[in-house]
């Protein structure tokens, strides 16, 4: 009785031991297919032409500056700028797209505000300064609350608001139309004006900020079309049209 429990016992550990390796070569196979998916995708996403129409020359770079924290703006970075009726500054050759997205969207019923725009340095130090305190109201340490800062609030040097390129835009009057409403008509139509929804919700984990429905970021017609029509961000369609030759390198 004893031997024949005994033999059981080996032979269900056999069992199980197969069953662990079966289980262990699906979660392989699952891995390898999750892997083959994404360098399927980023193929895709290389060889798929993108319009030669589309395809940036070097005038168009001041409208492709990519800003985020690896990549701060130069020092002697300098832009000229219009000032708007509500005070606000925008890179002037911006202004008329900015002003004709605005017309077409009130005429529409949409009512958006600017709530920011271009920021000087010390503009962009205070606003994480800002961020930082509120973080360190919740709790955090000082070197947490910058940390956390960080991912609402740019480095000076690494904001798109100091390049006069970027906008928030809220609603006009939250008691009249969500500002959902505004963001939602902007995040289907923005392209049509040159301008990206720059920081999406799926694309943190690249651009390293959080999903802020209200950023728009001006890059011009061509680039904000592919960007929307592909779902990409700012730093995956420049590392896409910027690809050097392999024999180049
Ligand atoms: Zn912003």
């Amino acid at each position: 009785m004893m031997k024949r429990k005994h033999k059981f016992g080996c032979t269900g550990a056999v069992v199980i031991a197969v069953c662990l390796a079966a289980a262990a070569i699906a979660v392989m196979k699952l891995t390898d297919i999750g892997a083959f998916a994404r360098i399927k995708t980023e193929i895709s996403l290389i060889v798929d032409p993108i319009d030669e129409a589309n395809v940036s020359s070097k005038d168009d770079d001041w409208q492709l500056i990519l800003i985020n924290a690896d990549n701060p703006l130069p020092d002697d970075f300098s832009v000229e700028l219009t000032t708007l009726a509500n005070g606000h500054k925008i890179d002037s050759r911006v202004y008329p797209y900015l002003q004709q997205m605005f017309d077409d969207a009130r005429s529409q019923g949409i009512m958006p505000a600017i709530s920011s725009s271009y920021r000087t340095r010390d503009e962009q130090q205070s606003e994480l300064d800002q961020k930082k305190e509120e973080f360190i109201h919740q709790g955090y340490s000082p070197a947490a609350a910058l940390e956390a800062a960080k991912t609402w609030a740019a480095l000076p040097g690494t904001s798109e608001h100091q390049a006069g390129l970027a906008v928030d835009i809220t609603g006009a009057d939250a008691s009249v139309q969500s500002p959902d409403i505004v963001w939602n008509w902007l995040k289907s139509n923005a392209h049509k004006y040159g301008f990206i929804r720059r920081y999406p919700p799926d694309k943190v984990g690249i651009t390293g900020i959080n999903n802020e429905p209200w950023h728009f970021r001006y890059v011009g017609k061509a680039a904000a079309e592919e960007i929307y029509k592909r779902g990409l961000c700012l730093e995956e369609y420049l590392k896409i049209i910027r690809r050097t030759p392999s024999a180049s390198r």
